[in-house]
């Protein structure tokens, strides 16, 4: 299939190597210049658990694509992605599926702005990948992909990527309620990363704060009862049950969160305005307390003002 990749960053750059390898027509679409520049004249350099190879893949500018693609997966920052759906106008076709796995809350919303609803596929990922440098990848471990057609009646277009996932290696099922997932999701990362972020520690220390449980619930609670609004139903309890096993020292490790390694190690902005400071805002626009989110949403934003360049 004819698939193109919209943000070849860490794991858009992660799949689009997976997806080549299994016999795609594959391009990576990326509005970094000089990681554009680099895959095209060095190659794109993978470390794929210990191994370095470097492949050839063809990258542009995703203003430049011209040609409808099959598939277009989204793998932006989520502050990025308007801009992004902007720019490939020219790839959507009559029968181009897209597909979003990017972290944070609301992609659909703007991703509708642009696709109609039923070539609109999203779902989770537990892939990662690291970004080390320009053209340089790097990751360890396997993951999975739940995912559905946000229109309940186009299914078999969500069937058909699935299969082509599967074809690849990438782990895929089609999910029954992606909306919760997408949720769930949200809400350890607008825990564990938020906080992480904000106190400079790993998820091993993390695990170890006294305060971690109280202040991780309190933020759950705003989580979930926003999420009421869309009819998701949030445990706050299972979700502290599982922040409590990532935090297990037998489990953890010295792991930092990818906001931490975004902001604090490598200056750069963060997702939380589609995490904690979503939450506060659809909380906000409803009668919604919403104090944790509220901080937590300055405090990033207070610290990215300090970290960051523009
Ligand atoms: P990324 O930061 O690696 O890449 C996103 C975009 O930022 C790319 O277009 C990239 O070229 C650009 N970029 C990166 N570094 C840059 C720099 N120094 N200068 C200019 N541009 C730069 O993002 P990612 O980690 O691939 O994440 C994409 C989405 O997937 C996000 O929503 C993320 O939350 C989610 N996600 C990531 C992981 C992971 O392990 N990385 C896992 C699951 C979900």
């Amino acid at each position: 299939a004819k698939i193109a990749i919209a943000g070849a960053g860490a794991m858009g750059s992660r799949f689009g190597y997976m997806l080549q390898k299994a016999g795609n027509d594959v391009i990576l679409m990326d509005n970094w210049e000089q990681h554009v520049e680099t895959i095209n004249e060095k190659g794109l350099t993978v470390d794929d658990n210990g191994q370095t190879q470097v492949i050839q893949i063809p990258a542009m500018a995703p203003r430049a694509v011209k040609e409808v693609q099959d598939l277009v997966i989204l793998f932006t920052k989520t502050m990025q992605l308007k801009t992004m759906l902007e720019d490939i106008k020219g790839t959507i076709g009559k029968n181009t599926a897209v597909l979003c796995l990017m972290n944070g809350l609301g992609n659909v919303d703007v991703i509708e702005q642009y696709v109609k609803k039923q070539h609109i596929i999203v779902g989770v990922t537990l892939w990662t990948s690291e970004l080390v440098g320009p053209g340089h990848i790097s990751f360890t471990g396997s993951g999975s992909i739940g995912l559905q057609n946000i229109d309940p009646r186009e299914q078999d277009r969500a069937a058909k990527v699935v299969s082509l996932l599967n074809a690849a290696g990438l782990n895929a099922t089609l999910s029954t309620d992606v909306t919760t997932d997408i949720w769930k999701k949200a809400c350890v990362n607008g825990t564990l990363n938020s906080l992480c972020t904000l106190l400079d520690c790993n998820i091993e220390e993390f695990g170890q704060l006294k305060e971690a449980p109280q202040m991780a619930r309190e933020i759950l609670n705003e989580f979930a009862a926003v999420a009421k609004l869309e009819n998701v139903t949030i445990d706050v309890d299972e979700i502290l049950t599982s922040l409590q096993k990532l935090g297990d020292t037998s489990q953890a490790g010295a792991h930092y969160p990818s906001m931490h390694q975004d902001l604090i190690q490598h200056h750069r902005k963060t997702e939380i305005d589609f995490l904690n400071g979503y939450v506060a805002k659809k909380g906000k626009a409803n009668g919604i307390a919403t104090p944790y989110n509220t901080l937590v949403t300055q405090l990033v934003h207070a610290k990215e003002q300090i970290l960051v360049e523009d």
